[in-house]
């Protein structure tokens, strides 16, 4: 085998990668190597790539340099000498969040939360490159049907399908707003759609993006730009009897888009709190938007193991779940400044932006997606 592979590395403390040679990396015993067929940009990616306050506080100078990227699907060509249930020849996404097996979360089974977990592409070498490696613990087998541009989603789409679920999943014939218009968001329209949401509200800003959600199966489309908050309020309470909604998505971390979820959320309903807001603490109406509604929060940070990981590859496989229209961006890995730039620019007009090693997976994935 090759001892060399291409890589997008950030090598220096300011905006920007490079495309580099470097060693494929040789996997630790409990660690397998695998060789990318499709990688995808997250918008962790993009904090890294404009190194932004985000990047330089969480990985800082010292780390660099380092492959980027994290949402990927491939295929096995090594295992260690101690991996036991992934084989050479499976094809696998990772799970980003290395878990540890010693926090107390992990032996509790919330493996994606714990004190002393890493982040693949983050807090170590990611998956932006021909080959990566990944803990035996956090690969997960994929259906072979599944196309290695689906394969790579399922990441951010597990965020989704956990915001979407709650711990519960009791969605079905419920409603529900979901705040932003990026691609988890148009994620999460899906899965709310596929399993059983009566009534979807997307909130959101971007023509281009928006148009997806309603593909999806966005029932109603509310536009902050061209609305004021109490519009958009007395529209929810007009669409679910005066109640509110059972269940608001918060995808945005705006102050607006969480003072929207507060407010549109029914008495005793659902907030799942993805968004990251660009300051914290902030101010929320905790009297009357937590305590006296009985709401529940519900934090979602990754997403749960494996039980996304589960309900996604069955729904993807078995056809029901259709994401292909959040995919609008196909290039080369080699051409990831194109990928970074079709992400950045505003208006906003990509979702999600998938990357290809070998120019054949590149040309394969844009005939099954009608691209051209
Ligand atoms: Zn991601």
């Amino acid at each position: 085998m090759a001892e060399k592979m291409k890589a997008v590395r950030k090598l220096e403390p300011k905006e920007g990668a490079s495309w580099q040679e470097v060693p494929i990396p040789k996997p630790a015993p409990d660690w397998v190597l695998v060789k990318v067929r499709a990688t995808s940009i997250c918008g962790t990616d993009v904090h890294i790539w404009k190194w932004d306050p985000w990047a330089q506080g969480r990985i800082g100078e010292k780390r660099l340099p380092q492959t980027l990227g994290h949402e990927v699907a491939g295929e096995v060509v090594e295992v260690g000498a101690h991996v036991k249930r992934i084989k050479v020849g499976d094809s696998i996404s990772a799970e980003t969040h290395i878990y540890d097996p010693g926090d107390l979360t992990a032996l509790l089974g919330s493996f994606h939360v714990g004190e002393h977990m890493q982040i693949l592409g983050v807090d170590c070498d990611g998956a932006f490159a021909e080959y990566f490696a990944v803990p035996e613990s956090v690969a997960w087998v994929n259906d072979k049907s599944i196309p290695p541009e689906l394969a790579t989603i399922q990441e951010p789409l597990g965020n989704a399908c956990y915001a979407v679920m709650g711990e519960d999943a009791d969605i079905a014939g419920k409603t529900m707003v979901i705040t932003g218009d990026g691609p988890i968001s148009l994620f999460a329209v899906a899965i709310a759609r596929t399993c059983g949401v009566a009534k979807i509200i997307l909130i959101g800003k971007y023509d281009f993006n928006m148009e997806i959600g309603k593909k999806l199966g966005a029932d109603h489309l509310l536009y902050t730009n061209k609305s004021t908050a109490d519009e958009r309020y007395q529209f929810v309470r007009d669409h679910t009897g005066g109640n509110g909604v059972d269940l608001a998505l918060e995808m945005v971390g705006s102050q607006d888009s969480i003072v929207d979820c507060f407010r549109m959320v029914r008495k005793a309903g659902r907030i799942s709190a993805f968004g990251i807001a660009p300051q914290s603490p902030l101010p929320v109406d905790y009297n009357a938007g937590i305590v006296f509604k009985g709401c529940q929060i519900h934090g979602i940070s990754g997403r749960r193991m494996f039980d996304t990981w589960y309900r996604n590859r069955n729904l993807l496989a078995a056809g029901r779940l259709d994401v292909s229209p959040v995919i609008t961006h196909l290039f080369a890995l080699e051409d990831f400044a194109q990928g970074f730039g079709a992400m950045t620019t505003r208006p906003r007009a990509s979702a999600k932006v998938v990357l290809f090693p070998d120019p054949a997976e590149l040309a394969a994935a844009r005939k099954r997606l009608g691209m051209k």
